[in-house]
């Protein structure tokens, strides 16, 4: 197998150059040695433009992807990574969540709908690596974000494709993890990723949220459905919720469950729109409570899926704080694997 240092070595084009990593042969779960962290970008990402919102250019912008690169290269961190590849064939996944109608109405929008099968690839391509032992665990600076997709055909929330759910999915279906863990610290309620397994025990979500805002959904006394009840986990926060009142949930309802169920792979859903001075939440959380929730991640996933950890970038709107926050989780990610 490729080691981290020889990838590095020989074959890495630098952040802002294509997916360079071969696409891998079929799945395997020697993973106990697994160590680096694994990025995914492609300048593709940029092509996806919204339209203009009240004459101003749309918070869900290609600058948020552009600004992050550059602070990963100022903090070195390009260096200590692995560039991975996007998984070809998105489509033959995206039914895990999509219904066919919303699939082929997705892909009749001009370029976006073409990005956004670009996202999933991302996803599944980091799912692959991190599964089959390429690297222990890795982040997505993906656009567009997904976890207010569902079937409606259209844009809802800035998002096309359940970028998560899908994942989530994979990991399970071709890479053979039976229990997925799936952590929503996104501003916004992960409504998407919820819809997909609400009824399923296999998945357990958690999301900190404002339930007051977009898209209304969230509320905490909601806890799943038939067999998946009690493991659909949402916690509401504040305006103004500080670090300590986003922990404090992670405390008391997270780690109990966690050690219940025993995830055998992790995603994140890596909001960055809950930090402080965001455009469209309204919390002060800052870059240090993203490092630590960062790192209660990673201890879950040690603790019972050999390291395996998958980062989805979803919102966050300020384009300087989404990238500073993105640095912490990333900086964080590196430095335990
Ligand atoms: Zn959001």
């Amino acid at each position: 197998m490729t080691t981290r240092r020889d990838f590095i070595t020989t074959t890495s084009k630098g952040l802002f150059g294509m997916a360079v990593v071969p696409a891998l042969g079929p799945a395997s779960s020697s993973t106990a040695a697994a160590s680096g962290t694994g990025l995914v970008y492609d300048r593709r990402y940029l092509d996806h433009v919204l339209p203009e919102r009240r004459g101003e250019a749309h918070p869900e912008r290609p600058l948020r992807l552009v600004r992050m690169m550059e602070v990963f290269a100022e903090r070195g961190l390009d260096q200590d990574v692995m560039q991975l590849s996007l998984l070809d064939d998105p489509l033959d996944y995206v039914g895990y969540a999509h219904t066919t109608e919303h699939v082929e109405s997705v892909r009749q929008i001009d370029v976006s709908g073409r990005v956004a099968e670009l996202a999933v690839s991302g996803a599944l391509g980091a799912v692959q690596a991190v599964a089959t032992g390429e690297v222990k665990n890795a982040f997505c600076a993906s656009r567009p974000p997904g976890h207010h997709a569902n079937n409606t055909g259209a844009e809802e929330g800035f998002c096309f494709y359940s970028n998560a759910a899908i994942a989530a999915r994979y990991a399970q279906r071709v890479h053979g993890f039976e229990r997925v863990l799936i952590v929503d610290w996104d501003y916004h309620h992960g409504n998407a990723t919820q819809n997909a397994f609400y009824d399923d025990p296999s998945v357990l979500f958690f999301s900190t949220h404002d339930w007051q805002a977009y898209p209304g959904t969230g509320d905490p006394s909601l806890t799943g459905e038939g067999d998946g009840t009690g493991y659909t986990i949402n916690r509401h926060l504040d305006c103004g919720a500080r670090d300590v009142d986003m922990l404090r949930h992670w405390d008391e309802s997270l780690l109990p469950a966690v050690h219940r169920f025993q995830p055998e792979f992790v995603i994140v859903s890596a909001g960055f729109d809950s930090r402080r001075d965001d455009l469209l939440g309204c919390f002060d959380v800052s870059d240090d409570a993203f490092r630590r929730m960062t790192r209660i991640a990673m201890d879950i996933a040690e603790d019972h899926a050999d390291g395996r950890l998958v980062s989805l970038l979803e919102g966050g709107y300020n384009v300087e704080g989404n990238a500073l926050a993105a640095a912490a989780h990333l900086e964080t990610l590196i430095a335990g694997s």
